[in-house]
């Protein structure tokens, strides 16, 4: 095996044991390809020492391509983690069923308000409409993959744990109504901070116990490497928005973009909840130390096993009474609720052996 392409080699961390994935097998094996880009960087580094310039210029010159260098080789760690936790996703998917879901959440850009008859000035001093977006992925009881859409619009909010625990609860609380057989979720998001934090990592597990279902999994994926479905859904909800805009109508208020999205019979399987400023929570933070390394959690009644990769060592098991658990819990005030009629799971329009579509998700 060549060094370069050993996935557990790379994402083992040698200062903790249960972070080791152990090879069985040797690192002796060569490639050229890999070899071609330390050559690249040598050659260039020998070039620069060479051409005829001042010292400041040469300086500035070595200064950039070091930059470079560090860019292009944190950019292939980028993409080595992103493929790794992305296995976290396809083995999730395949272990879904008809009573289990996954979902894949993130905040959608802020919408920014517009008017269908809209002067230059209107434009500035805009504030954008803050939007989440969550994905749910079951199995039917034919295997294919079935999504719904969740969508939450508010009129202002901090983007933090404590409005991702709203929404969190929100959704959990739709799925259960929507179909009560459910009864285990897998989370997956980005490495924002709202998520990957104590509180919001900590409540979700008693939030899905509050709605009598059992929280898996919760898998981070490499900033901008695999939320994809998030994205996908946006797009089609915002193609959806300007639709409704360019037939005469303004988008200046979350509760305007419920009526944007609900227009025209609206989109099929997407259910959208406007939501008033959240109350400001003060929860006292909860210590969790090198939170910020871990990608991968289990729970279990016991407490959470986690893990700095996906399936890189046999991790950590960090029992509940290792932390300070918090009561109550964030909840989401929501105005006009208001849900479309027949909310349902619907199929997706491609096969679920079609590895293109798959890569979507
Ligand atoms: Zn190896
Ligand atoms: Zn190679």
């Amino acid at each position: 095996m060549v060094l370069d392409h050993c996935r557990a080699y790379a994402l083992s961390f040698p200062q903790d044991d249960d972070y080791i994935k152990v090879c069985e097998h040797e690192h002796d094996a060569r490639c050229d390809r890999c070899e071609l880009l330390p050559t690249v960087f040598r050659e260039i580094q020998k070039v620069v020492g060479s051409v005829d310039c001042s010292a400041e210029e040469r300086n500035e010159m070595e200064y950039e391509i070091s930059q470079g260098i560090q860019s292009i080789q944190s950019w292939k760690a980028h993409l080595l983690r992103a493929i790794n936790q992305d296995a976290a996703r396809h083995e999730v998917l395949e272990n879904l069923d008809t009573q289990s879901v996954f979902i894949v959440m993130d905040w959608a850009m802020k919408f920014l308000p517009r008017k269908f008859h809209e002067s230059q000035s209107d434009w500035f001093e805009k504030r954008g409409i803050p939007w989440h977006v969550s994905v749910a992925m079951k199995r039917n009881a034919n295997d294919e993959t079935e999504m719904l859409t969740f969508v939450h619009a508010f009129e202002t909010c901090n983007q933090d744990s404590s409005t991702v625990l709203s929404i969190v609860d929100d959704v959990f609380g739709q799925l259960k109504e929507i179909m009560p057989e459910v009864n285990s979720v897998y989370l997956r998001d980005d490495n924002a901070g709202c998520y990957h934090c104590a509180s919001t990592l900590l409540s979700v597990f008693q939030l899905a116990t509050k709605h009598e279902i059992e929280l898996k999994r919760f898998d981070f994926s490499d900033p901008q490497g695999g939320k994809g479905s998030c994205d996908c859904k946006a797009a089609t909800i915002k193609c959806h928005m300007r639709i409704h805009l360019n037939s005469g109508h303004d988008i200046e208020t979350a509760s305007q973009m419920r009526t944007a999205i609900e227009s025209s019979g609206g989109i099929a399987s997407v259910s959208v909840t406007v939501s008033s400023p959240q109350p400001t929570t003060k929860s006292t933070p909860v210590k969790w130390e090198g939170i910020s390394f871990i990608n991968n959690i289990a729970y279990t009644n016991k407490g959470l096993h986690v893990w700095r990769a996906y399936g890189i060592g046999s991790g950590k098991f960090l029992p509940w009474s290792n932390f300070c658990r918090q009561g109550g819990g964030p909840f989401l005030s929501s105005t006009n609720v208001k849900r479309v009629p027949v909310l349902k799971f619907l199929s997706r329009l491609s096969k679920p052996s079609d590895k293109q579509s798959e890569d979507r998700f």
